[in-house]
């Protein structure tokens, strides 16, 4: 088990497009394993590897009280629903804070799985959100780079801080 230090908002990894994947081998096995120790041990809903500090296109996602851990290699959107909503959003490379994005209500996304097997994945609600979420972070994009401003980050209480911070 190895807890991966999550890097902040002002660090350049989080504002690159990361690198595809190329091939599915034991060190990305193990960045896997890292992350979802990292996620589970910060109580996340999920974790893309450029914030802890890869450059990789790798998420891993979980949603409260499921078991299973969804890994998505390469992920790409490739359907989105014609709504979307306002959705408060934090990020756990940005404690403290969180914004309200507008989010498409449901997307699938396409991805390889840790054996390498083509996925799709559809969520919506809070799937939907997280998916957008990780998928943003692979592509350097921020949560607070769909802001209009700065001002529109509120600060968060200590005690929903949990409960905010946790994509
Ligand atoms: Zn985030």
């Amino acid at each position: 088990m190895a807890i991966m230090p999550v890097v902040k908002m002002d660090n350049p990894v989080l504002h690159q497009k990361a690198k595809k994947v190329r091939k599915i081998d034991g060190s990305i096995q193990k960045l896997i394993d890292d992350m979802i120790d990292t996620m589970h041990d910060i109580e996340g809903v999920g974790l893309a590897a450029p914030q802890v500090g890869v450059p990789l296109q790798v998420v891993v996602i979980q949603m409260p009280d499921e078991e299973d851990v969804i890994t998505l290699i390469n992920p790409e959107i490739v359907k989105t629903s014609e709504e979307s909503e306002e959705m408060t959003e934090g990020c756990l490379s940005l404690p403290g804070y969180r914004g309200d994005v507008k989010r498409f209500t449901s997307i699938t996304v396409k991805a390889r799985d840790r054996e390498g097997k083509p996925i799709r994945i559809k969520g919506e609600g809070l799937m939907a959100q997280a998916l957008q979420h990780e998928v943003d972070h692979v592509n350097g994009i921020v949560f607070v780079d769909h802001l209009e401003s700065m001002d529109k980050l509120e600060k968060t209480e200590a005690e929903d801080e949990e409960e905010s911070g946790s994509i």
